[in-house]
């Protein structure tokens, strides 16, 4: 795939949920895609709104491999939080082009670690499983299927480390990455080969799993 195709996929993908307030509020969420060798990735910028991106804003070029090398970094897990949290900015500054304008999403890091697309949003109805209490068992009954869930951490490096450790468990027990992860207190991530199957694992009106989730969740809301 061209670079030109890669920033078009992800400004798709971007547009889809920078649209819906249901997934994306304000700012928040982030949407990656890398390039089919793994060694280059287009994030979403800090600071910019997903609906905002659009050809040449809001996007920046990273190398995925030095992020994914300094997460892994044993030296930086013995640091105080600060410090490794500063390491990491400083070494995803240095993996990534024209820093000097625009910087990655503090998010980049476990962009960096997982598939080739990465859609991260704050959807209401995952949301409503994620902050409730025993929401990690409830959510468990109704999928009926292991979910990868990450007990919750600062977005940064203590939480691109969980999401790598609960992946690399669930990889192990299951032969293959996840591709719905949700992070507790805070949102979802869904991550795929493309584009549009992360999309369909993000989007209620695509993803039938997302629909279940929300329909529980709605019940569970009622009187
Ligand atoms: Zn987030």
């Amino acid at each position: 795939m061209t670079q030109d195709q890669i920033i078009r996929e992800l400004l798709e993908i971007s547009g889809l949920v920078g649209g819906d307030i249901l997934l994306a509020q304000g700012g928040g969420g982030n949407t990656s895609v890398k390039s089919d060798d793994g060694d280059r990735m287009w994030i979403k910028a800090s600071g910019v709104r997903l609906s905002e991106l659009k050809q040449g804003h809001g996007y920046i070029e990273t190398n995925p491999r030095i992020m994914t090398e300094a997460l892994r970094d044993q030296r930086l897990s013995t640091l105080s939080r600060t410090d490794a949290q500063l390491e990491m900015t400083q070494r995803t500054q240095a993996a990534t082009r024209d820093a000097s304008s625009m910087r990655p999403s503090i998010e980049s890091g476990f962009h960096a670690l997982l598939g080739r697309a990465v859609v991260h949003t704050h959807p209401v109805y995952v949301n409503a499983f994620s902050c409730m209490q025993g929401g990690e068992q409830a959510l468990a009954d109704v999928v009926g299927e292991p979910v990868v869930w990450v007990h919750y951490a600062p977005p940064g490096y203590a939480l691109a480390v969980k999401v790598d450790v609960e992946c690399a468990a669930f990889e192990k027990q299951n032969g293959q990455a996840p591709v719905e992860i949700v992070l507790a207190n805070h949102g979802m991530i869904a991550a795929a080969a493309s584009g549009s199957d992360a999309i369909a694992a993000t989007l209620p009106s695509r993803g039938c799993r997302q629909i279940l989730f929300w329909s529980i969740a709605v019940g569970r809301a009622g009187p």
